[in-house]
């Protein structure tokens, strides 16, 4: 789960009066979903979409995914694409839309993915842009990766062991290793269902922890409080901004730090997660940058930063030179 050479993604166009709302699906194997079954599942629900009044778009959302079981990438497709066409029609930038404030976009780390300590060590220069790196730990070679990175750079970084740790002891000594190597905290130590374990380490060490795979949606929040110290939301795991937005106000409720993650995504759902970065604490939204057939563009990043698009919905703008994938 923690990377793939290629991705499978559900494009979807929605066209009303002449404006196209633009979303897009990267479905998750991991939990029953590919791209078959999110384009049936989207197929089933195209003709309430199209006869719908699309000013009443959250009725209109709740009616479609309450029919949807648990297709979240191909929800996902589809609220980017109603949010997409609605703030183009009300001449909004998504944003907007919102009622949040693009000067408020947080950085956003950029990826190293695991690999030999030259080609890590290449990686970190390349990304001399980003102030702050995100590193994948948990597969056998932490000290390897920490020594080739800290041998050409000091910037902070983010840590992600993608349920690597095996035990709760282990990830103590593990955790206490990247604590004396400026880490700022780690995501997902352990294996998913092991929340017994993530309270008892969390207790024994001080770099905060966030829950990925732990918890996917608004729902799952009351069972990791209080055994993380923060959370990772992502569109295709909330089926879109909507649920990203009910999942952020929740861990707030329940005193959780919210980082913004993403898949290997086009700029499509990456821009509309950057919509969302205001109201995050930490953004991990690079998954465009790490593809080589991006047809949009949208969200920039400058030294970092990331820099909402100014227009209408999503903002998107096909790439010159590259063709936008046909549905
Ligand atoms: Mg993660």
């Amino acid at each position: 789960m923690s990377s793939s050479d290629y991705r499978d993604i559900v494009h979807l166009e929605y066209t009303r009066d002449g404006l196209t709302g633009r979303g897009e699906g990267a479905p998750i194997v991991r939990y029953h979903e590919d791209a078959a079954s999110a384009q049936r599942a989207i197929d089933e629900v195209a003709p309430i979409l199209a006869s719908a009044d699309p000013a009443a778009f959250r009725q209109t959302l709740d009616r479609v995914f309450r029919r949807m079981g648990d297709q979240w990438a191909a929800k996902a497709a589809i609220d980017l694409a109603v949010l997409d066409w609605v703030g183009q029609r009300r001449g909004l930038p998504l944003y907007g839309l919102l009622g949040l404030d693009p000067g408020a976009a947080p950085i956003t780390t950029y990826s190293i993915g695991v690999d030999t300590p030259e080609t890590t060590k290449k990686k970190v220069l390349e990304a001399a842009e980003f102030p702050v790196l995100k590193v994948k730990f948990g597969l056998g070679r932490d000290e390897a990766t920490m020594e080739a990175i800290r041998s050409v750079t000091n910037k902070p970084i983010r840590a992600d062991a993608n349920e690597g740790y095996k035990t709760k002891e282990e990830a103590l000594d593990r955790i206490h290793f990247l604590e004396r190597h400026g880490v700022e905290f780690i995501e997902q130590p352990l294996p998913a269902e092991r929340l017994d374990d993530l309270r008892w380490l969390r207790g024994k060490v001080n770099l905060p922890i966030f829950a990925d795979e732990a918890c996917l949606r608004a729902a799952d929040l009351p069972k990791v409080a209080g055994a993380v110290d923060g959370v990772v939301v992502k569109l295709m795991k909330t089926g879109g901004v909507l649920g990203a937005l009910h999942m952020i106000e929740m861990a707030r409720t329940l005193g959780l730090k919210v980082m913004l993650g993403c898949m290997i995504e086009s700029s499509v759902s990456i821009t509309a997660a950057a919509h969302l970065s205001p109201l995050a604490d930490y953004a991990d939204l690079d998954g465009n940058l790490l593809i080589s057939n991006d047809a949009w563009e949208g969200v920039r990043v400058e030294r970092g930063r990331l820099r909402l698009p100014d227009r209408p919905g999503l903002g998107l703008r096909a790439r010159p030179g590259l063709k936008p994938p046909s549905i």
